[in-house]
């Protein structure tokens, strides 16, 4: 039988385990790349795992999502990702110079290629054939190390789109589509497969707004075949010597198929506050707008923002909003500046801001409070724009610039024929990607040799090996739902302590209970408490290492989101499932011992544990675990297990 084009690269990187779906896999990782907010601990887990040089063949560290530096932690962190980038053989990407996902898929995206990543984006260069999924930091560190990386083999489905895009609607409506159809779950355990006549009509640029969003349905990730599009990209970026023709076999099998005619897609809008939430934009016409931010890493390169330039050319934006254009990478900023095109949107009253994810996680450009804000981004969660009562919704760069002129949420079709001299802008790719690259430093002209750590960079805390005995005082019970930004915030005045796990534990779970850190402290050790799905959101490891710090022992939960479980094993604390009879029965400050030798249990294979409750009442909690999971769990998490296996233990 033939083979997906999935299948055919994680064939060619398969270190254990079959292609079973479902079943855990270990793949041969070769890029790695870090943003600023994850890098920092990824490379402090780094250093102490005791290495000398990143194992993998290209590993790129950028600085995109704190590029504001508002005091001195930030500009520490990113001094401090300089110097590990340069020590370790790192390349390195300045603050200002774009957001990893755009810069990297200009300079190092290579087709056939795996790629692990610190941040949820990381597929984007699905795009251009190249099978990326995004991880947490550990398991970034450990790959980094020469390690596989482990996930389970994902359900591998072929999304074959017809026809071709009409004029107005785009790419972005495409995805859209999908969210429309499937929704934030619909990918979860999935890489989404785009052939088909339609696909084979997108540029590289169009391919990966849809490869990037497609974390927004959940997929482990998403992926186009090669072809003289991808080669014709590669050649205009200078770099066509990577590329390799890479197509499904004619008799692969998929596990389903969605079938999207181009030909009948209109442009499409994702209402408040969930990128799902998928209508026409007709369907939210004449609703004011107060806002417009084109930009991002699913819409801010050069072909996203020529488009709506050429609407603004000659024209001015609705006097009472505020319009952004905030370029991916500095690569496209710089290319629409020498062409004019930055010269013409100022002038129509357009904000051009330095190339950086700043607004799409609340980082400047905050809406006004009951406002509307439109945006290219990818994410509408409530709150996330940096307003907890926000209105954002989420469109291609043609319907935001048409609402930009406007001043209302308007069709581009139905501004046309109000205008009747405005064009459809289509899709452009430059002659020639010729932006300087002043602001990459290359691995090879390192500027430091060794590690600077400023006052903000902190220590990686260390577990130690699992125990016979596990349990302690329930130190909070918690409500369905609870999501990573529960555990540890993503506020700006937080995230300048993402390299410093002592300072940043202090808000631990601060969004539930704001005593909960100095308790647990107070405490010593303790155990958690909560109902369905804990943990879901993003793959923060922070919000399993502060618990870790805090001394929490265990989670005792109905169930776990995915990744969150697989943090809580990487940092040693045990995941264990309670019905929902004993959940009901457990209460804050409730004193819960597990009966059995805890150590002996996890090693020999053990999946039920006797609870016994403040001496009084005994109850059953399950772990579902892996052989592997379990040696992670038996060595008090990855980093100590990936050290002692480094040392032959
Ligand atoms: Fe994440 Fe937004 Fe930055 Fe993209 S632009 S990497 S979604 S923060």
């Amino acid at each position: 039988m033939g083979q997906t084009l999935t299948e055919k690269i994680l064939s060619d990187h398969l270190v254990e385990g079959e292609l079973t779906p479902g079943e855990e896999i270990g793949i041969e990782i070769d890029q790695v790349l870090m943003q600023d907010t994850t890098g920092t601990m990824v490379w402090l887990q780094f250093e102490a795992l005791d290495l000398d040089e990143a194992q993998t063949e290209l590993a790129a560290q950028y600085c995109d999502h704190q590029t504001y530096q508002f005091d001195f932690k930030n500009t520490d962190d990113h001094r401090f990702l300089r110097s590990a980038a340069g020590t370790y053989g790192a390349h390195f990407s300045r603050p200002g110079n774009g957001i990893c996902h755009n810069v990297h898929k200009e300079n190092f995206a290579a087709p056939g290629k795996t790629l692990l990543g610190s941040d949820s984006h990381t597929p984007t260069p699905g795009g251009l054939g190249q099978l990326a999924i995004g991880a947490g930091g550990l398991d970034i560190a450990v790959a980094m190390g020469g390690g596989a990386y482990y996930v389970e083999m994902p359900e591998v489905v072929n999304v074959r789109l017809e026809g071709e895009l009409p004029e107005w609607s785009s790419a972005k409506d495409i995805i859209l589509e999908m969210l429309r159809r499937e929704t934030v779950k619909g990918g979860v355990g999935k890489v989404f497969e785009y052939t088909g006549p339609g696909a084979e009509s997108l540029s590289v640029p169009e391919r990966t707004t849809i490869t990037n969003m497609g974390t927004e349905l959940g997929a482990t990730s998403s992926i186009f075949e090669t072809d003289e599009k991808t080669k014709d990209y590669l050649e205009r970026q200078g770099r066509g010597e990577v590329y390799t023709e890479l197509k499904a076999d004619e008799d692969a099998e998929y596990a389903d198929e969605i079938v999207i005619d181009l030909d009948d897609l209109e442009p499409l809008i994702a209402c408040p506050s969930m990128p799902d939430k998928v209508v026409p934009v007709r369907e939210v016409a004449g609703n004011k707008v107060e806002q417009v931010l084109i930009g991002s890493c699913t819409n801010g390169g050069y072909e996203d923002i020529l488009p709506a330039a050429k609407m603004f050319k000659g024209r001015e934006v609705a006097k009472h909003l505020e319009m952004i254009v905030a370029p991916g990478s500095k690569q496209a900023g710089e290319i629409l500046a020498r062409q004019g095109w930055t010269a013409e949107m100022m002038a129509a009253g357009v904000n051009v801001s330095e190339a950086t994810c700043g607004p799409c996680i609340g980082i400047g450009h905050v809406p006004a409070s009951d406002s509307i804000s439109l945006r290219t981004f990818n994410r509408n969660f409530e709150g996330r724009s940096g307003i907890e009562d926000d209105n954002v919704y989420l469109c291609s760069p043609e319907v935001a610039a048409a609402a930009a002129l406007k001043g209302e949420i308007i069709d581009p079709r139905d501004l046309a024929d109000e205008l009747g001299d405005l064009e459809a802008p289509g899709v452009e790719l430059p002659e020639k990607y010729d932006g300087a690259k002043t602001d990459l430093i290359y691995a090879e002209d390192a500027i430091d040799d060794e590690l600077i750590k400023g006052p903000n960079i902190g220590e990686v805390p260390l577990q130690d090996p699992l125990g016979a005995e596990v349990g302690g005082e329930a130190l909070l019970k918690m409500e369905d739902n609870i999501t990573t930004d529960h555990i540890i915030p993503a506020t700006s005045d937080i995230l300048k302590f993402r390299s410093n796990i002592e300072r940043l534990s202090d808000f631990t779970l601060s969004r539930v209970d704001e005593t909960f850190a100095q308790r647990a402290k107070d405490a010593g050790n303790g155990v958690l408490v909560a109902g369905e799905n804990y943990g879901q959101g993003s793959s923060r490891e922070h919000a399993a290492m502060c618990p870790m710090y805090l001394g929490i022992e265990a989670v005792f939960a109905q169930s776990f989101a995915r990744i969150h479980k697989a943090n809580l094993f990487n940092f040693g604390i045990v995941p264990l499932a309670i019905d929902e009879e004993t959940y009901e029965k457990l209460e804050q400050g409730d004193d819960i011992e597990i009966v059995d030798d805890v150590a002996a249990g996890v090693e020999s294979g053990q999946q039920e544990f006797t609870i016994r409750v403040n001496d009084e009442w005994d109850a059953t909690a399950t772990l579902n675990a892996s052989e592997r999971e379990r040696r992670i769990l038996t060595a008090g998490g990855k980093l100590p297990l990936t050290k002692q296996q480094a040392e032959g233990g």
